[in-house]
């Protein structure tokens, strides 16, 4: 008989390790606390638009690149369409009005960024010399199971951004526009390793694209084949106990107090929610203190915008606007200057579309500022709480109409998310966007770890290796390769992904 996989959260996390383990002869089945699966891979319609809510674009996905033949391992390929980027410019930052386009490819990127800075030509080139390093140290370039370059890895593991850019630039303006896409990993100044940069300047570097009908494709597709190959995937089912005797966990009990047995529990929720389901004395009081303490990401207000139809033709680059020189420190704002920046994308319905029927515009902000509505039920928070996101929205529009004139004209309506949204759907701890803080400064503490004392308990999704569609995955193949060889399992992607 097949051993019995059960998996907490139906994310790109759960889908993920649920499509390697019912392929390789588990029996798995994905519990999901929400009506809808794919935790951030969700999307939701209104007035008839559609919206994503955590997953807005991947890289590295031509056919040859490692995100495109993982997509064909996972059978993505055939499902998801993907609209490139505009390759001159996926990312667009504007700092204080001036603005830096990131362009596609290696020698491209030095290029453009010494004609913006012709006299850090050299120093633009070793920074990228940098990055190649710290991307071919992983083991994701040449999807094997060798081991990784420990040396570069802890190297910018254990140091900042900012004191690595230090190192490299003396000119303020250009270290801050390289790291203006940083909304996407939350780096905060003097905590975020520069590893993290690396990877994701990396990967979007080798190329950018949109998902064409949004990420919720993702989900369904991942869903599907599990469905297809015997698993199952539940949503409507809040895990509210991992069950365990003295040894090892024996399932896990949901809301609607049904018990499903399992010989391996994986979690994919943030580890304090797992915490709370957990009561053994295979866990010790020291790793739940230690766990409880790292620090979250930051979390965001969203503003979803309806565009009328054919009123705003359609943006292929990823928009981040700051008010100052700077893109760090965004996080800690007064209630006076926020927001101190946003990032601003459009969805793609179709491939290259002209117009744009839906978008979106992140700015950061504090779970403390909306904690007092907490209790009040989704969707039913009442007037106050109404009425405070109608004025975040209105300063969030005013703000970026200062670098898109005429946006506020394009809109029909829109909507509007707090960080109590994120809890709510997703169950991060405080909102967090990313889940739990990459931090320099707190060393191996900091860390999750994807094995526990329960030796069949394991973690996987954004909390464990790392966030995002490449993040997450390699956190997927760590646990999967508890249960079955690593080497395998790049065996099984590269001979699947040819
Ligand atoms: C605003 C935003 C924008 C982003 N943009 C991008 C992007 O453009 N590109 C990119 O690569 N990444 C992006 N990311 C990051 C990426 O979406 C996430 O890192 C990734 O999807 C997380 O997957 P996960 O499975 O770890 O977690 P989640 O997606 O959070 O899934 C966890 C699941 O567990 C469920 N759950 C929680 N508690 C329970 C319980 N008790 N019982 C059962 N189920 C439970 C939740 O409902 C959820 O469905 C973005 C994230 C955010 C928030």
């Amino acid at each position: 008989m097949s051993k019995r996989v059960v998996i907490i959260g139906s994310g790109l996390g759960g889908l993920t390790c649920g499509y390697i383990l019912q392929q390789s002869g588990y029996d798995v089945t994905i519990l999901e606390q929400g009506m809808q699966i794919g935790g951030c891979l969700q999307c939701f319609y209104r007035r008839g638009a559609k919206f994503e809510t955590g997953m807005h674009f991947i890289g590295s996905a031509e056919p040859e690149q490692t995100m495109g033949r993982i997509m064909r391992y996972f059978g993505l390929d055939k499902s998801v369409t993907l609209s490139p980027l505009d390759s001159e410019g996926y990312n667009v930052v504007s700092l204080a009005g001036n603005k830096f386009l990131f362009p596609n490819g290696r020698e491209a990127f030095i290029e453009r960024f010494a004609e913006y800075f012709p006299r850090q030509k050299d120093a633009i080139a070793k920074y990228v010399e940098i990055i190649d390093g710290i991307a071919e140290s992983s083991t994701l370039n040449s999807l094997t199971s060798a081991n990784r370059d420990i040396v570069v890895d802890t190297e910018y593991q254990t140091q900042s951004i900012n004191a690595v850019m230090d190192s490299i630039f003396t000119d303020t303006l250009l270290k801050n526009a390289l790291v203006g896409d940083l909304p996407l990993y939350a780096a905060e100044y003097g905590k975020t390793p520069f590893a993290q940069h690396a990877y994701i300047m990396d990967f979007y570097n080798n190329s950018a694209f949109r998902i064409v009908g949004g990420s919720d494709v993702i989900a369904d597709s991942l869903a599907g084949s599990i469905r297809e190959m015997g698993g199952e995937v539940l949503a409507s089912k809040r895990v509210t106990k991992v069950c365990c005797d003295d040894e090892k966990a024996t399932g896990v009990i949901t809301a609607d107090e049904e018990f499903y047995a399992a010989d391996y529990v994986i979690s994919t929720v943030h580890p304090n929610r797992l915490l709370e389901m957990l009561d053994t004395k295979l866990i010790r009081p020291a790793f739940r203190s230690r766990i409880s303490a790292i620090p979250q990401t930051a979390s965001c207000f969203t503003l979803y915008i309806k565009f009328k139809e054919k009123a705003m033709p359609y943006m292929n680059s990823n928009y981040y606007g700051y008010a100052d020189e700077t893109p760090w420190n965004c996080e800690n704002y007064t209630v006076e200057n926020w927001p101190k920046g946003f990032l601003y994308m459009h969805m793609c319905g179709e491939k290259s579309p002209s117009y744009a029927s839906s978008g979106v515009i992140i700015s950061y902000m504090k779970m403390e500022d909306v904690l007092r509505w907490k209790d009040g039920k989704i969707g039913r928070r009442g007037e106050e709480y109404e009425l405070f996101k109608r004025a975040y929205a209105e300063r969030l529009l005013d703000e970026v109409e200062k670098h898109h004139p005429g946006l506020r004209s394009s809109i029909d309506c829109y909507f509007t998310s707090t960080p109590l949204t994120y809890l709510d759907y997703t169950g991060t701890e405080a909102g967090s966007m990313y889940g739990v803080a990459k931090d320099v400064t707190l060393g191996a503490g900091g860390r999750v770890p994807y094995r526990t004392k329960v030796p069949n308990l394991l973690l996987a999704g954004q909390n464990v290796n790392s966030h995002g569609i490449m993040g997450v995955i390699v956190g997927t193949i760590m646990v999967c390769s508890e249960l079955i060889s690593a080497e395998k399992l790049y065996e099984q992607i590269n001979d699947l992904s040819r």
